[in-house]
């Protein structure tokens, strides 16, 4: 079910245990190769598929395109809302729900630089409703859910998401292969190790002068419809066990 199509007296008569999607994507620089809605259109694929398979068993709210991208701001068109900004916005989506009477909530995110403000947001959340025992509170990126897309498909050899890299720029080549500028000319950018495994902080120009991180030159569409294939597998999965919940064991 899609929020934008409803009127609030079919909202009002829904089960409070409907579980509420809020997708939160980015507009941002996506190298030289590909466009900055990029995550966005990604995401909106992914929840399309998903929407389709749970029909009225699930409510999604419209895409919330601006993200938490000021790593990438020194690309021109890179839209962002500052962290803590970001914060308070995913805050109150998540409460404006709430306070409609929904106990089930996910935000599932298309963007790297949202995972910790989801995590976060939600945490908080969590706290502030303490009293509560029918809330089941969750974040989750598209691309993190266990979906492994290279044992699907050995020819894909990336195996974890990049930025405008193997993965996103074949799925752009699978829904809207115009936006895709010529790949023969884009030169890879390593992963590099940073100070792995612990987290270093970056901003895009510390990795990458074009932007992606990645080997975008082993895009295919068909790799495309394969990783999106895999996602919405993983994000319907989730969205079952959410649907599943008893409404008070931790586990699910
Ligand atoms: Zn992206």
């Amino acid at each position: 079910m899609q929020l934008f199509e409803m009127t609030w007296p079919k909202v009002e008569a829904l089960p409070k245990t409907t579980p509420v999607v809020v997708p939160i994507a980015a507009l941002e620089q996506h190298g030289r190769h590909m466009p900055v809605f990029t995550d966005s259109l990604l995401l909106g694929e992914v929840v399309r598929r998903a929407a389709e398979a749970t029909k009225d068993k699930v409510l999604f709210v419209p895409l919330m395109w601006l993200g938490n991208s000021h790593h990438h701001i020194d690309f021109p068109g890179t839209m962002s809302a500052s962290p803590r900004v970001y914060l308070d916005l995913l805050i109150d989506l998540m409460e404006n729900l709430v306070f409609h009477g929904f106990q089930r909530f996910v935000l599932l995110n298309g963007h790297g630089g949202n995972i910790v403000p989801a995590q976060q947001a939600t945490f908080e959340l969590r706290q502030k409703y303490r009293q509560r025992n029918d809330l089941l509170i969750v974040s989750a990126t598209y691309w993190g859910l266990g979906g492994e897309p290279h044992k699907v498909d050995p020819n894909i050899k990336q195996q974890r998401m990049g930025h405008a890299c193997e993965w996103e720029t074949s799925m752009i080549l699978r829904i809207a292969p115009h936006l895709v500028g010529e790949l023969s000319r884009v030169e890879p950018v390593e992963f590099g190790t940073g100070f792995e495994p612990a987290q270093r902080a970056w901003i895009t120009k510390d990795r990458s002068a074009p932007g992606h991180i990645g080997d975008p030159r082993f895009a295919t569409a068909e790799k495309g419809e394969t990783l999106f294939r895999v996602f919405s597998a993983d994000v319907v999965a989730l969205l079952e066990r959410m649907i599943a919940w008893n409404g008070k064991s931790w586990n699910g």
